[in-house]
């Protein structure tokens, strides 16, 4: 009996024990298993952090790599744009320096004239210009750049224009047959402004040419033509 129930009590405290540790045991295994399930939860949660992080990096540096290559860009296009703006300027620069040189020749206002009758004293009065006997329509040209001031008929001049150039020296052809130019127009050296005639007091077809210095009075035209090279 004694050894019955110390069986027993031994079957009774394994079966106790069993009794009272199984839920226990299971209790164990149900804790470990959330236990190990948080921390499965929470190593996905962890790895989807991760991999959303490395994603956002991903994409801040695809984003700042695509900032710089967008920098770099709109730098080199800026550069070419100040270069082709410079290469322009320069190309301006030295169209207008030539506009300039250009604008400031002199050239002769008749081409193949005969000189008839100079500046001075004439049959008791004085003749104030140049004569050149031409064929009525010989093409008259500005002598540089300059300003036409007056076009129309002028007394003994007849038909007559002015041009007053970029020097202030004002130029008369007077006599003329017919007008390419009006007033206020700028002219370049070379510009055909009319045609020689015979109008107004003159004995023949040809260019009355005189010469005012500064807009004042008329000078001899010889020497004046001679310093501009052009006789
Ligand atoms: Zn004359």
């Amino acid at each position: 009996m004694p050894s019955a129930a110390a069986a027993a009590l031994v079957v009774t405290a394994t079966g106790a024990s069993v009794a009272e540790s199984a839920p226990l045991t299971l209790d164990l295994t149900a804790a470990q298993a959330q236990t190990a399930r948080d921390q499965a939860a929470t190593e996905v949660a962890e790895q989807a952090d991760l991999s959303t992080r490395r994603q956002q990096i991903a994409i801040q540096t695809a984003a700042l790599q695509g900032r710089a290559t967008e920098k770099k860009r709109v730098a080199r296009n800026n550069a070419r744009v100040a270069a082709a703006a410079k290469a322009k300027a320069a190309a301006l620069a030295v169209a207008e320096a030539k506009a300039e040189r250009e604008g400031k020749r002199w050239v002769s206002p008749i081409a193949g004239a005969q000189f008839t009758s100079g500046y001075g004293m004439r049959w008791g009065r004085m003749h104030y210009g140049n004569d050149f006997g031409t064929a009525v329509g010989t093409p008259l040209r500005a002598m540089s750049r300059g300003e036409v001031t007056f076009v129309g008929r002028h007394g003994n001049m007849g038909n007559l224009v002015r041009i007053k150039y970029w020097d202030g020296t004002e130029s008369y052809y007077a006599h003329m047959d017919s007008f390419s130019a009006h007033v206020g127009e700028t002219v370049m050296p070379g510009d055909i402004v009319g045609r020689s005639g015979n109008t107004g007091r003159s004995t023949g077809p040809h260019l009355h040419l005189e010469i005012h210095p500064n807009g004042g009075g008329a000078v001899n035209p010889a020497p004046w033509l001679r310093a501009k090279g052009l006789q």
